[in-house]
């Protein structure tokens, strides 16, 4: 013990191991995120009243949409924000993947894969995803399929339009940059399917109405959306 304690601290002094939120330097018994973080994430819990909450009012009305959860409340500097930049820019896809299994294990205590059928990620364009790597909310979702047994489904819909940057977009904005961004796959099957689609951040839900958007045309029966962290 004393020997891996020593081995431990040598590696974190030349390559640090960080907490995927505060980026303190983690300690031997520690996986992905320090305890103090771990302690303070601002958990919603709505999926024990997944149609009963503020991320669920955001799609009401705009699409037939059945459950909506998120892991985290957004806040600007909180730890749903550092997490959510550490996976999406720092090559952190590991880091989604854990955060999915932990969020995965508290919706399969609700029994969340009776009610659906597949993950859906929020696709990238291909141009953004040669250059990132990988797909941050695939990673997130992979780990929700991984402890909830729901599939991961890749194959369904793309994004077939370079949407930009919507950070400083007003709602109607968000709805114009997305119209008729995402698109099925010509072999896709969708019809009765009941989908979770899977994101990042949702911040007005523009983003996941869009990808909802040729899946509902197409006749899948339920949607859901879970999120990282909801705004
Ligand atoms: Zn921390």
């Amino acid at each position: 013990m004393l020997l891996a304690r020593w081995w431990h601290d040598f590696v974190q002094l030349v390559f640090p191991n960080l907490c995927g939120a505060c980026r303190s330097a983690l300690l031997l018994e520690e996986e992905m995120v320090c305890t103090y973080c771990r302690l303070h994430f601002p958990l919603t819990n709505f999926h024990r009243f997944p149609t009963e909450n503020q991320m669920f009012d955001k799609f009401k009305g705009s699409l037939p949409i059945v459950y909506a959860s998120a892991f985290l409340h957004f806040s600007e500097g909180g730890i749903a924000q550092l997490l959510a930049h550490e996976i999406k820019y720092n090559r952190r896809c590991e880091l989604g993947i854990y955060l999915g299994k932990w969020y995965g294990s508290q919706l399969a205590a609700v029994d969340i894969s009776k009610q659906f059928d597949c993950l859906v990620p929020v696709p990238l364009h291909k141009d953004r995803q040669k250059r990132r790597g990988y797909n941050q909310a695939a990673c997130f979702a992979q780990g929700i399929s991984q402890t909830t047994g729901i599939a991961l489904r890749e194959d369904l819909v793309i994004r077939a339009k370079a949407t930009v940057s919507q950070v400083y977009m007003e709602q109607e904005q968000r709805i114009a940059n997305m119209a008729n961004a995402f698109q099925l796959l010509p072999q896709a099957e969708v019809a009765n399917l009941r989908i979770l689609l899977v994101d990042d951040v949702v911040t007005t839900g523009a983003t996941i109405e869009a990808c909802a958007k040729p899946l509902v045309q197409k006749g899948c029966r339920a949607i859901g959306v879970l999120a990282l962290a909801n705004v």
